[in-house]
């Protein structure tokens, strides 16, 4: 269970995060719902209540750090701690690499990686100070085998496993744990956007024969989330039907 425990999840008012968050939620931990989509937040802090009746809502920018820094200043001022994070926001902006705009490479890098250094940079003093802190940092399976059309996808998870790894390494010794979770193709609005040639192409190479569903990554980062994962850092956990086995 995740009783008494606080975690900001990003982009959590859809897809993956807000099922993450609604997973944490019914563990016991009280989300701080995250996006760059204001409006949407209200709404969903009243649902969670339900679950978790502490929950609150703080709108913001992943790629602005000073609006980061209000969102860590927020959470320590309400409760007083930070003890997970959970580094899910992300996008795609595909196209062949000849052909890739260099600000599509910036965009995707910006949202997917540079983000996260700067949060995870801004939640790891109070979690070194608390000598506690679960991190989980969302990643795909592409940043594992690579995917025609998605340089700037796949560098960026690719590269916020290497970021997971060096983190974990530098922060075990003060009991916070780093990890990421790999889901393969998940039904949410990001892949919705798959044109169907696409999606049947991609479904053949699924041992499981299926997409799957935001709850299944969901389970996989309440347990890194959990104390039932305390002696596991650096880790890289798929949650992908069997299309990768690395
Ligand atoms: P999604 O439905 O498109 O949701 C993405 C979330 O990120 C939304 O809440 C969005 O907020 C938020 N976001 C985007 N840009 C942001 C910004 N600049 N600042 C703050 N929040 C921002 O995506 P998803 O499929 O749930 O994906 C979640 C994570 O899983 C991503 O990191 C993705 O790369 C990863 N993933 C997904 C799949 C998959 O098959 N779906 C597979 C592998 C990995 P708004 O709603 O406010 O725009």
């Amino acid at each position: 269970m995740l009783n008494d425990r606080v975690a900001i999840v990003t982009g959590s008012t859809r897809g993956i995060g807000l099922i993450a968050a609604k997973e944490l939620a019914k563990r016991g931990a009280t989300p701080v719902i995250t996006s760059i989509e204001g409006d949407l937040i209200p709404g969903i802090v009243e649902e969670l209540k339900e679950i978790a009746p502490n929950t609150v809502g703080f709108e913001a920018d992943v790629t602005k750090r000073d609006q980061l820094q209000e969102l860590v200043k927020f959470t320590m001022d309400t409760f007083g701690r930070i003890d997970i994070l959970v580094n899910n926001a992300g996008i795609t902006k595909d196209g062949l690499f000849m052909r890739m705009k260099p600000a599509d490479w910036e965009l995707v890098m910006q949202i997917n990686l540079t983000s996260i250094f700067n949060l995870t940079q801004l939640v790891i003093r109070p979690m070194m100070k608390a000598r506690y802190g679960r991190i989980v940092n969302i990643a795909s399976v592409v940043g594992l085998t690579g995917n025609a059309g998605q340089a700037n996808y796949t560098a960026s998870k690719a590269g916020l496993i290497g970021f997971s790894k060096t983190v974990a390494r530098e922060v075990a010794s003060r009991g916070i744990t780093v990890n990421c979770v790999a889901p393969g193709f998940i039904q949410t609005a990001m892949t919705d956007k798959l044109k169907p040639e696409a999606r049947d192409a991609i479904l053949s190479q699924i041992p499981m024969g299926s997409m799957g569903q935001s709850q299944d990554v969901a389970n996989a980062i309440a347990f890194l989330a959990s104390d039932d994962a305390a002696y596991i850092t650096g880790e890289t956990l798929s949650v992908n039907g069997g299309m990768y086995m690395g």
